[in-house]
């Protein structure tokens, strides 16, 4: 008995771990519902809802192969021997997960049971992450390298006397309501038709639009959480965006040059998605603590409450990152630099300690994947020692990505009887006395000398002896090897002082 553990890569085709498994005699295909991950302040209803979808569609899938999904609850090693008492496993198949540290303790634990059974455990690699990595030189080549493999088909499977098992409702899961009405369905039928229509018709404008919290909607891919949950693989993306690639170009017109370039910098994304998870997978430990320890202590560790629940739930009394935060909490989606915003907002003007902003965040993304999403979020909070430090502006972004002001108003309908021209600083208009500390709150910072403040503060640590050296060795082990800077230690105060430029920010 093969048993196929399905983890973040819900789909038969393209399942190397399905098709390996398959090849060796009857396939178990499991999928294990477990109580305490579910309980990780990192998890939410919405991730359950999205996976939901994601587990039927994929009932569905093995059915058509041969035999449906077999769904149990608990922990990994209680459900395993249960199935082994009743059918002796052979061999255990999953891809490789780089997941939160609770997964990382848990698979540790599933290592030393497999070992202790003599019940060999295969994790194949999932996507353009490498386990045990040496070195960061050549990791790019690698990447493309492993996209340009074969696409693995769906295997067929013989059908086992086994209890499918049923679903839990996260209501039975013990999970706390999480309204999310503009969320994004999961199941890889919905994920193929977004790669299609994003390759084929929304994607043109993907350049100009990407950072507007409008047009970005329909212009980004929205791939994310059918990426983050696998019900599509990387190597399908990357490859469904090179055949496409080939067919403009082998047309010549100018209209085709936006589309070149649209995908020029979609695919230098997919890269960017596996780059950033394999600094989790290289150190877990930055899902807990900084990169670099400079940083250590600057910030309070327990974090002032009033500012996170004002900030998490949109109260701020500043109208752009409000809209943006109450977005997330229906949609479950943010563009890039609205994520980077809101986290730098968190960070630098209410000077939070970043674990519990990147929690809330966690638990808003339908997309949440812990290794982008830590390493972003301590890159957004200047812990990194390797990024530039961007202080975004709210302000300022609000009149960038947000001209007309449709959006703040559409989330921050409060501020109904405020001039356009004083839409996102409602404290400087006429009437701000009517509306504010009323309907809406006054702003909770002056964010101007809050971003002073900071600034001030994270370059005093960065002027401080032997931040460079350090810096150079994060560098070293996590830094892309496309940033041109130097990958070995450098000392002296030019390194310590000089802005790290990483063109992996957006
Ligand atoms: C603080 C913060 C937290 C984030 N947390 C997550 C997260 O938990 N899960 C997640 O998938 N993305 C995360 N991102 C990265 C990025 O914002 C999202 O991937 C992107 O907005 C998803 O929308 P899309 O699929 O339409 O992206 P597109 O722009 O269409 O990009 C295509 C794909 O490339 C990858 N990608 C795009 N931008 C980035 C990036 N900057 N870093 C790494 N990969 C990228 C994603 O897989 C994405 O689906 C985070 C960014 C920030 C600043």
């Amino acid at each position: 008995m093969q048993v196929v553990w399905f983890k973040r890569d819900l789909r038969v085709a393209d399942n190397r771990a399905l098709a390996a498994a398959a090849e060796r005699g009857s396939v178990l295909p499991l999928y294990i519902v477990e109580p305490d991950l579910w309980r990780q302040p990192d998890m939410a209803g919405r991730h359950w809802a999205f996976l939901s979808d994601c587990l039927a569609d994929l009932r569905e899938a093995l059915a058509r192969c041969g035999q449906p999904l077999i769904v149990r609850s608990g922990a990994v090693i209680d459900v395993l021997a249960a199935i082994d008492a009743r059918h002796p496993v052979t061999a255990l198949w999953s891809h490789e997960e780089t997941g939160n540290g609770w997964t990382y303790r848990r698979d540790r634990q599933v290592a030393a049971w497999c070992r202790a059974r003599g019940i060999a455990w295969h994790e194949l690699r999932n996507h353009g992450v490498q386990r045990r990595l040496r070195s960061r030189d050549g990791w790019a080549r690698g990447w493309d390298r492993f996209m340009a493999e074969p696409v693995t088909a769906a295997p067929a499977l013989r059908p086992l006397p086994v209890d499918p098992g049923v679903l839990p409702s996260a209501r039975g899961l013990g999970l706390a309501p999480d309204p999310c009405e503009g969320r994004q369905p999961g199941g890889r039928a919905a994920g193929l038709e977004r790669l299609e229509s994003f390759l084929h018709h929304r994607g043109e404008s993907y350049r100009s639009a990407m950072s507007s919290p409008l047009a970005g909607w329909q212009a980004c891919s929205r791939l994310s959480p059918h990426l983050a949950w696998g019900g599509l693989s990387m190597r399908e993306v990357a490859q469904a965006t090179w055949a496409r690639q080939r067919d403009l170009n082998r047309q010549g017109d100018a209209q085709r040059a936006r589309w070149r370039g649209a995908l020029r910098s979609f695919s230098g994304r997919l890269h960017w998605h596996c780059h950033f998870i394999q600094k989790l997978e290289d150190e877990p430990a930055i899902e807990f603590r900084n990169l670099h320890p400079a940083y250590d202590g600057i910030r309070p560790a327990a974090p002032d409450q009033d500012r996170l629940r004002a900030w998490a739930s949109g109260e701020t009394g500043l109208p752009f990152l409000d809209a943006c935060m109450r977005s997330l909490r229906a949609t479950g989606w943010l563009n890039f630099r609205m994520r980077a915003m809101v986290m730098a907002t968190a960070s630098y003007h209410l000077w939070l300690d970043w674990r519990a902003p990147g929690l809330e965040l966690a638990r808003l993304f339908t997309d949440y994947e812990p290794g982008i999403h830590w390493s972003q979020v301590q890159m957004q909070s200047g812990t990194t020692g390797i990024n530039t430090v961007r202080i975004y502006n709210p302000v300022k972004q609000g009149h960038d990505q947000d001209p007309t002001g449709a959006f703040t108003r559409r989330w921050v309908p409060e501020l109904a009887g405020i001039p356009d021209r004083h839409l996102q600083e409602p404290w400087k208009a006429g009437n701000a006395a009517e509306v504010l500390g009323r309907a809406y709150p006054w702003p909770i910072v002056d964010h101007e000398a809050a971003a002073r403040e900071a600034r001030e503060r994270i370059w005093a640590v960065r002027r401080g002896t032997g931040f460079g050296a350090t810096a150079a060795a994060i560098q070293t082990k996590h830094g892309s090897r496309k940033s041109g800077i130097a990958n070995t230690g450098r000392r002296g105060a030019a390194a310590d002082t000089r802005q790290l430029t990483l063109p992996l920010d957006g």
